[in-house]
């Protein structure tokens, strides 16, 4: 059985004042919830206060992001055992930072590799782009970004790695794949993709999410399909109650 995970990117939003009163409320109603992971993907900016909030909470903490690189002379970037000292995850290889900020499947591999190395759990984004599912290449796109993504990581326990598929035309859009588009794709290409890399037992233990304009009213017909593990959630996991709405629907 994989435990189902809630995992909300705020990207480029919140104050470490802001940071501090959403957390407060999610900290409130978390526990009232079981059999649900949570992550909070916040700015750097905040990590350590919500850290030293977070203590004896459930709610886990992750970056948006890392460097490849362990440390040394690179400006403004912040390292995997920077991260680590505050958080269990790190999402890598978003679709915005693919697009904004070039990152392509070798970088992403190299950030891959750092983050194990730092002992973060990587939460790896996959996702084709609109024109790429009109030409009828998703699969072979999202195969080849596990591929090249994960080459080389040794993976001994599924629970050390996250992926999330991450349709890019979805994402902030306000529209969704269907679950069955989704279930059929993870069955039929990550699962398979993962499988050749780590063999079938530990494909079958990684959690799946999916990502793009997950809100509470569509939230339910995402997490009742099998396949579908939780949700990457962006603009929903903004505010206490939508983020809180969407987690209550594991239930
Ligand atoms: C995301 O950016 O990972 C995301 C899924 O965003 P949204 O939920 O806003 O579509």
């Amino acid at each position: 059985m994989r435990t189902p995970i809630i995992a909300g990117n705020w990207k480029m939003n919140k104050t470490e004042a802001e940071a501090l009163s959403l957390v407060r409320v999610l900290m409130q109603w978390v526990r009232s919830y079981s059999d649900v992971e949570v992550l909070i993907c916040p700015p750097f900016t905040s990590l350590s206060t919500l850290y030293k909030l977070l203590v004896s909470s459930p709610i886990q903490l992750g970056a948006q992001n890392i460097s490849d690189q362990p440390f040394g002379a690179f400006t403004g970037e912040i390292s995997g055992a920077m991260a680590a000292e505050f958080c269990t995850h790190v999402i890598l290889g978003h679709s915005e930072r693919r697009a904004y900020y070039g990152e392509d499947n070798a970088l992403i591999n190299r950030k891959l590799q750092a983050a194990i190395n730092a002992g973060l759990i990587p939460v790896l984004c996959v996702g084709e782009e609109l024109a790429e599912r009109d030409a009828g290449n998703a699969a072979s796109v999202i195969n080849h970004q596990i591929q090249e993504g994960l080459s080389g990581i040794h993976l001994g326990d599924p629970a050390k790695m996250i992926i999330a598929y991450e349709p890019v035309w979805a994402i902030g859009t306000g529209r969704s794949a269907s679950p069955d588009e989704i279930s059929d794709l993870i069955a039929n290409v990550i699962r398979p993709s993962l499988s050749s890399l780590w063999g079938e037992k530990i494909s079958q233990g990684i959690r799946v999410l999916y990502g793009g304009s997950v809100n509470s009213e569509n939230a339910g017909g995402f997490f009742n399909t099998a396949e579908i593990d939780g949700a990457l959630v962006g603009g929903a996991s903004l505010t206490a109650e939508k983020f809180l709405g969407i987690i209550e629907k594991t239930q």
